[in-house]
């Protein structure tokens, strides 16, 4: 079964082909999917190689459903797009090409080569392939390579997999399919190096261990607390793209839990970070929104990034809001304020687009209109185009134990009723608790 072919030039002592044949794994061309199938088959014939890899080979072994199908070939992305009409390049830091077949995009990946590799093996696209700063990040990486290299400059060592469609083989070099068998999260390489070259591995690594519920190999897990500072390097954008892989992923639960154990989060949420180590009930407010989302994603409801990111700002927004009610702000415009700089502070780190910031900040403003129990304008709240949003996120705040007058219960209640009998109850409702007393313990303010 093992045919063993010693690879490799630099870093390679681990690099070891273990081939494993069509009737020694559980791979079926039936759960790919036509285009990733397509796309390999296409290429085959253009004289190229072509394999599937990553995500969808780790879950077919798993015997899951892989969400989608990324290709690794020796086409250039230019001679990619020569074979597909269908196609664009995309990417700078890392070129890849996107195949579309309808709705779905097959992501075509050209094998990466070592940093150190010369350049005669770099073709098409004018030179300045590799990039690297002063700390050792990897500010580009377009140098292309073999299979065997390609295999190595990947992140974990069950993510390199290669699945051969022609010939129905698996291709592991890195002992990936014995890290699979014993379900563990494993760097490939130097964990400190590879951390260096791209910190964003670190975040992978955990999340990878939440959504598979891996364990984590102790030399890939000791270098994190070593490494972490590095996170700080790391582009917005590319930390809000993380952010929703990490939480908008259906194991949003799992993943904050390992992202607390390697005290991660600080560097998508710093504010955040420093009051859940503080205050019980801030922790559980993010906990349950997590755990909200994931139960929506699994009964196949919509989530948006808004809310999660509303309940995770949520701690740091309530502290700037008292403060400012305290210096004298009336509360809307104190609320306001204290939304528009709890999200400032945020995307001077990692960028939220204007898209879920406006929703966010309408859902903690609501939370003041809500505490409106009288006349029609309350009834006519629920027509709201946030009311729902609001609304259940007011039902999340009573979930952490926040103390809001059984507010929750009367809009639960308020809705039950017809449109006229709304009007009469917010007529009739003689409240004098328009804002209910605040009786939850104070939280502390983050430490500077
Ligand atoms: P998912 O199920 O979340 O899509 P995935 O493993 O397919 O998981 P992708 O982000 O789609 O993850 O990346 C595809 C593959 O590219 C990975 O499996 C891995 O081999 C490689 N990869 C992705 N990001 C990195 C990185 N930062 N460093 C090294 N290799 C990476
Ligand atoms: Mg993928």
């Amino acid at each position: 079964m093992v045919d063993f072919a010693p690879v490799g030039t630099t870093q390679q002592a681990l690099i070891r082909l273990n081939i494993i044949p069509r009737d020694q794994h559980c791979i079926s061309r039936k759960n790919i999917s036509d285009g990733a199938l397509k796309v390999m088959s296409r290429l085959r014939s253009g004289g190229y190689q072509a394999y599937l890899v990553g995500g969808a080979v780790r879950d077919l072994l798993l015997g899951g459903h892989p969400k989608d199908f990324d290709i690794a070939t020796d086409a250039t992305p230019e001679a990619v797009t020569d074979l597909f009409r269908n196609s664009r390049i995309i990417g700078r830091r890392f070129r890849i090409v996107h195949v579309r077949f309808g709705r779905e995009i097959i992501e075509v990946t050209t094998f990466r080569g070592h940093h150190d590799s010369g350049e005669e093996n770099q073709p098409e696209t004018g030179g300045n392939h590799s990039r690297q700063s002063a700390s050792g990040l990897l500010l580009r990486d377009n140098v292309y390579g073999t299979l065997e290299e390609d295999a190595a400059r990947r992140d974990l060592t069950v993510n390199a997999l290669y699945y051969d469609s022609g010939k129905f083989e698996v291709f592991d070099h890195v002992q990936g399919l014995q890290d699979l068998k014993d379900r563990s999260v494993r760097i490939i390489g130097d964990p400190e190096q590879r951390y260096t070259e791209d910190p964003v591995r670190m975040l992978r690594v955990v999340r990878f261990a939440a959504k598979l519920s891996f364990r984590i190999n102790p030399e890939t897990a000791a270098a994190i607390p070593r490494c972490a500072h590095l996170l700080g390097e790391i582009p917005a954008a590319r930390l809000f793209d993380e952010f929703l892989k990490l939480f908008l992923a259906g194991y949003a639960a799992a993943t904050l839990d390992k992202m607390l154990e390697f005290d991660l989060l600080r560097y998508l949420f710093p504010d955040t970070s420093r009051y859940i180590e503080q205050d019980e009930q801030s922790l559980a407010l993010v906990k349950a929104a997590m755990g909200n989302t994931d139960l929506r994603i699994a009964q196949g409801k919509p989530v948006t990034p808004a809310f999660i990111l509303a309940a995770l700002l949520w701690p740091v927004v309530e502290a700037h809001f008292r403060r400012l009610e305290e210096q004298g702000e009336p509360p809307m415009p104190a609320m306001h304020s204290a939304g528009q700089i709890a999200i400032q502070d945020t995307v001077n780190h990692m960028s939220i687009p204007r898209r879920f910031s406006q929703p966010m900040r309408e859902i903690w403003e609501f939370q003041l209109r809500l505490q409106r129990r009288t006349g029609r304008k309350a009834a006519e709240l629920i027509e709201h185009r946030r009311f729902r949003a609001a609304y259940d996120f007011l039902l999340l705040r009573e979930q952490a134990g926040e103390s809001t007058g059984e507010l929750g219960q009367w809009w639960t209640d308020l809705q039950e009723l017809s449109p006229e009998q709304r009007l009469e109850k917010v007529a009739g409702s003689n409240d004098n608790r328009k804002r209910p007393k605040r009786t939850r313990t104070r939280r502390p303010n983050p430490a500077p």
